[in-house]
């Protein structure tokens, strides 16, 4: 599965701020940009709240609110195909520590299922393609982006999924969560890349059974990079260091001497993950 398709800035751009309006409008992208995430400010004073996210607000301030509504994630089979770019936000519930030194009260509700609100000062409104809260499990949040991405790369077309947020958000939870040394397959709590890498190397089979006589031959290459103060590291083969990023007219933008691995199955790659 390739890499970054689209560039920091074109994702950057894809953020629109948005100025205060009415506090029942949902804010949504321009029609020829994918959905995506965006901003904005306004003040409220009701009280109707749903699961939230925690997070260090700049002022400290959190506000209490109640938790008594929850939105539906949707499973939508098009959602890759009618938008190229997709923004879930994943709302983590609170660590233990958190409850014991602020209680239940968190800094941001849930407005829809695509809408969340930071209490601060002034209330930011966010908008996302979707908005997973903190009951939603990983096998929901697999079915929802990770299924159609693998449908996607089955399709003939590169997929990318891209987990950012702050330190103890949630991202390693989200792409890997509970791996089990790799022979997680009946863990509630694997995350993403495990479910992916199993269902894509399904899907591979299935395929190659259903079209028997075209002979296809399938090739997986997986290559695992970090870039770490602006240089890049091979970490399947991590003397390789200060690799180079390239471009290239038939392949496109690659990195120079990049180790890759030729892979079967979902195994395969944990073990590489895990080394
Ligand atoms: P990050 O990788 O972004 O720094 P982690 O994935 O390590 O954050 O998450 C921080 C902590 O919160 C971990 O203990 C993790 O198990 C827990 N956590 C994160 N998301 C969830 C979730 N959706 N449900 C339960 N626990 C979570
Ligand atoms: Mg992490």
């Amino acid at each position: 599965m390739p890499i970054i398709s689209e560039a920091a800035s074109a994702f950057r751009s894809r953020f629109g701020f948005h100025k205060p309006s009415s506090d029942s409008e949902i804010v949504r992208s321009s029609p020829a940009i994918p959905k995506s995430s965006s901003k904005e400010n306004f003040f409220r004073s009701d009280s109707s709240s749903s699961s939230s996210l925690n997070f260090e607000s700049e002022s400290n301030e959190i506000v209490p609110r109640s938790l008594n509504q929850s939105f539906e994630l949707e499973e939508d089979p098009s959602f890759w195909k009618d938008h190229n770019v997709q923004v879930i936000i994943r709302i983590r519930p609170l660590s233990n520590y958190e409850i014991s030194i602020q209680g239940n009260n968190k800094c941001v509700r849930q407005d829809s299922s695509q809408t969340i609100t930071w209490n601060g000062h002034p209330e930011s409104r966010f908008t996302f393609d979707q908005v997973a809260d903190e009951n939603v499990t990983q096998e929901k949040l697999f079915h929802v982006a990770g299924l159609p991405m693998v449908e996607n790369c089955m399709g003939g077309y590169n997929s990318c999924m891209f987990a950012y947020g702050q330190t103890g958000s949630g991202k390693t939870h989200t792409m890997l969560g509970d791996i089990e040394g790799g022979t997680r397959r009946h863990s509630v709590n694997c995350g993403m890349t495990p479910r992916v890498f199993e269902h894509l190397f399904s899907r591979i089979q299935k395929e190659k059974e259903s079209r028997r006589d075209e002979k296809l031959k399938f090739t997986c290459k997986c290559s695992f990079l970090e870039i770490y103060n602006e240089q890049i590291l091979d970490l399947l083969d991590p003397s390789s260091l200060n690799l180079q990023i390239r471009e290239d007219a038939k392949k496109g933008v690659y990195v120079e001497n990049l180790k890759e691995l030729e892979v079967t199955n979902a195994r395969d790659v944990m073990q590489q993950l895990i080394q």
